[in-house]
């Protein structure tokens, strides 16, 4: 059942609204703009229904803040209100509502135009997660690395919770491709996100197939230390899978890792430490291979195996 949230300072029509929706919606009332903004943040929602008139915020000044946040942006706002005007239903259109009802309004017209609004936010959260999705392997693709890691870094550093960054890569996979076929080595992409994701299953960890054969993850919250084993164990779990690698290269396929743990601040980049996991990458390819190798953002850095 979809959320909606209704918003409006008086608990009679707030009530009767949701007497309206309550058969086909999980609905939540609050009283106040404020308590309106911070539930809207939870992301929940699949439509606010808003009353124009409040005491302290009004509708029009929610619903511009709700415009503002990356959470609620795309939330669908259903205007209520008795300003019959022309201007005021311009107004709050042009601020971004996607609809306006005028009071005293009819339940079987309310419930008709929630209905079409949350039709179009699934239709519209369906499109944007395929395109986010990567469709050999299911994980997230690069472009939802791209907006996560943005909005998560600067999370972080508001918070002050260490942040780390790894770069995946398949070893010698040029070899398994020319050796296997290239429909076999699809096969093996999609095992090894399987089995990274696995493993990366908090709600703090992020993980997403980078472009080929290449994997990136983020984790939020533990120190060098335990990222790096929580690490060394993923590349275990691959190498584990004992998926014949050809035989010139090595009994298995195995993956080589880089990563980096730093405590995130605003004014520096995410960019710039996914470029130091890469070059962590990089060590640990000219190390060997089937390895991690791990920094601290400085002038530390810890091999898993040592030649
Ligand atoms: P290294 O250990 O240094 O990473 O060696 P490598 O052979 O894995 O590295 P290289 O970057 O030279 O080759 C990557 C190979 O990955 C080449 C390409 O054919 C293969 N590849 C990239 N994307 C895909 C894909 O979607 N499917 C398959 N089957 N192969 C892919
Ligand atoms: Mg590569
Ligand atoms: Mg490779």
């Amino acid at each position: 059942m979809e959320k909606v949230l209704i918003v409006d300072d008086s608990i009679l029509q707030a009530t009767q609204l949701k007497s309206i929706l309550d058969e086909e919606y999980d609905v939540t009332m609050v009283h106040t703009a404020q308590d309106g903004l911070r539930l809207a943040a939870s992301g929940e929602f699949a439509l606010v229904l808003l009353d124009v008139v409040m005491p302290d915020m009004d509708g029009f000044m929610l619903l511009k803040k709700l415009q503002e946040e990356i959470i609620t942006q795309h939330i669908p706002v259903i205007l209520i209100t008795s300003l019959n005007d022309i201007e005021h239903e311009q107004k709050g259109l042009t601020l971004g509502a996607v609809d306006y009802i005028v009071k005293p309004f009819h339940p079987l017209i309310v419930q008709a135009r929630v209905n079409t609004h949350v039709k179009l936010y699934q239709y519209r959260k369906q499109v944007e997660d395929q395109s986010m999705t990567d469709q050999l392997t299911g994980v997230s693709n690069r472009r939802r690395h791209d907006h996560y890691s943005t909005v998560k870094w600067q999370e972080a550093a508001r918070l002050q919770v260490p942040f780390s960054i790894c770069m995946f890569d398949i070893d010698k996979f040029k070899v398994y491709n020319d050796t296997f076929g290239h429909p076999a080595g699809d096969r093996v992409i999609a095992a090894v996100a399987q089995t990274a994701s696995e493993h990366l299953r908090r709600s703090t960890d992020f993980f997403a197939r980078y472009g080929g054969e290449e994997f990136v993850a983020f984790l939020i919250g533990d120190d060098a230390e335990k990222a790096f084993s929580h690490l060394k164990k993923i590349r275990q779990a691959v190498e584990d899978l004992h998926i014949p690698h050809s035989p010139s290269v090595s009994p298995w396929v195995t993956v080589s890792i880089g990563g980096v743990t730093v405590m995130p601040r605003v004014e520096s980049s995410y960019d710039t430490y996914l470029k130091i996991a890469d070059t962590m990458l990089y060590d640990a390819k000219r190390f060997g291979r089937n390895q991690v190798v791990w920094s601290d953002g400085r002038t530390n850095h810890w091999r898993e195996k040592n030649i």
